[in-house]
């Protein structure tokens, strides 16, 4: 067995990991490097092996870092199967399409302005366009959870509920040469929509995820608790709530955050708008899926109750219905992307609401530095948007406790039904993988932290 690493190797994003395996050779996840133009440099990159020599492809999730480069893939000529779970398979789809439109519209920004300074001809073309998507789409073949998937030579894969995302999945490998386990993502073991990641098999091998090797997130409980309180204070003030979000779970999180409110009796119904086309396209997706998540969820459905549609809801399609939000007095909760605020319809709210004082910003998620969102949660009192300077009067509130990840204490726990597995660690920043592979060490194990493109002999 040998692994080479092309991507989410010393780093979160671009996770894309070539096995070879009894002679067959797999790609499991072909991700987009994300966050800064640094990193984002390795996207234009070579693959550290020959698209072309793949003999299969397989997908732990749908997120972004961990698909976005499957069109470069397959310019780079490979031209097999692209196999993952159901759920991944849709998300891929509006995923896939959205980055596309971004790469084209990017591109002809760039060059805008690179015309405005008189240096054409120095733009990097863009990394793919929406005419590359349909033959990804093409090559993606559904296979169900749990399944025993013969990928030729002898090798088995079977796909297990890793509790991250819709649809997410580690993948097991099985063959005469060894076991191996990807874990992909892994879930937050005290979300609220997913059940806990399945124990895994022992193995030989494990390549396993440390996003948050480092830390444990504060209690579900205590993270509810924040939201009631700040959702409850927000509406004595009687003004706009601003939550920017994430498209994929974090958005449905925070739509079941404010019905489970609403159920309990702490806020009543209020007006409640979803202003973000692609979040209401998942959000669509995890009502005809909510059968995947855990009892109380399910339970909800068997009474009729949608667990993502709190009183009362609207979705906003339309560029001008969006606007018209802005028109509206009193209270309203608005919902926007994007996350950390660089851009989307979530700029217009801010530009609108920012200098109000009984206006209010819940942060949910990580905001990158450099972004919008950064300088609003560092306190920042003058913001520039859309090229007006903003004075910001509205409170910023931060509530962290929703991650979709794992925590420390979620992955030594995961990791604990392989075995004796040696760990190869991926998807982290450098320090805190460190930080992990001690804590391996410190219980025993064998650890190493994975770089990009070398190449590892796995079974000696
Ligand atoms: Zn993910």
């Amino acid at each position: 067995m040998k692994l080479i690493s092309a991507g989410a190797a010393e780093t979160v994003t671009g996770s894309c990991h070539l096995l070879e395996i009894n002679g067959l050779k797999v790609l499991i996840d072909c991700g987009l490097f994300q966050g800064g133009k640094k990193v984002e440099a390795k996207n234009y990159e070579d693959f550290p092996f020959n698209a072309s020599e793949i003999d299969i492809v397989l997908l732990t999730h749908g997120h972004l870092d961990h698909i976005g480069r499957l069109p470069i893939l397959l310019k780079s000529g490979y031209s097999g199967d692209i196999l993952a779970t159901n759920s991944t398979n849709h998300i891929a789809e509006v995923i896939l399409k959205d980055s596309a439109k971004i790469q084209q519209e990017d591109y002809k920004r760039n060059i805008r302005k690179a015309q405005r300074k008189g240096k054409e001809g120095k733009i990097k073309d863009p990394l793919y366009t929406l005419d590359d998507i349909p033959a990804v789409l093409s090559s993606l073949k559904r296979i169900e959870f749990n399944e025993n998937i013969n990928l030729g030579n002898k090798v088995v894969a079977k796909f297990r509920p890793s509790g991250h995302i819709l649809g997410s999945a580690f993948i097991e490998i099985d063959s005469p040469e060894g076991k191996i386990i990807f874990s992909g993502d892994l879930g937050n073991y005290e979300s609220s929509l997913q059940a806990d990641a399945k124990p895994p098999n022992e193995a030989d091998i494990v390549v396993i995820e440390t996003t948050y090797g480092n830390r444990n997130h504060r209690s579900m409980e205590a993270t509810e608790a924040e939201f009631r309180e700040l959702l409850e204070q927000a509406i004595k003030n009687q003004g706009t709530i601003m939550i920017p979000s994430f498209a994929l779970e974090r958005t449905q999180v925070i739509l079941h955050q404010i019905l489970k409110q609403q159920q309990a009796g702490r806020i009543g119904k209020l007006p409640i708008f979803l202003d973000s086309p692609m979040a209401t396209k998942f959000t669509k997706l995890y009502q005809a899926c909510a059968n995947e998540f855990i009892e109380p969820i399910k339970l909800e459905l068997q009474k009729g109750i949608d667990p993502f549609e709190p009183n009362v809801l609207e979705y906003t399609v339309t560029a001008e219905q969006s606007k018209a939000i802005n028109h509206m007095k009193g209270l309203t909760i608005i919902i926007a992307g994007s996350g950390m605020m660089s851009g989307g319809r979530i700029t217009h709210h801010l530009k609108h609401n920012l200098w109000r004082k009984n206006a209010c910003l819940i942060v949910v998620g990580y905001q990158a530095s450099g972004s919008l969102g950064r300088l609003l949660v560092d306190g920042r009192k003058k913001v520039k948007i859309h090229g007006e300077t903003i004075t910001v009067n509205a409170e910023i509130k931060t509530i962290g406790g929703f991650s979709a990840h794992a925590d420390k204490d979620d992955l030594l726990k995961w990791i604990s039904s392989t075995g004796n597995a040696k760990a190869y660690l991926v998807h982290g920043e450098p320090k805190v993988m460190k930080h992990f592979k001690q804590s391996l060490n410190s219980r025993g194990r064998q650890a190493e932290i994975v770089k990009w493109g070398r190449e590892y002999q796995l079974n000696q």
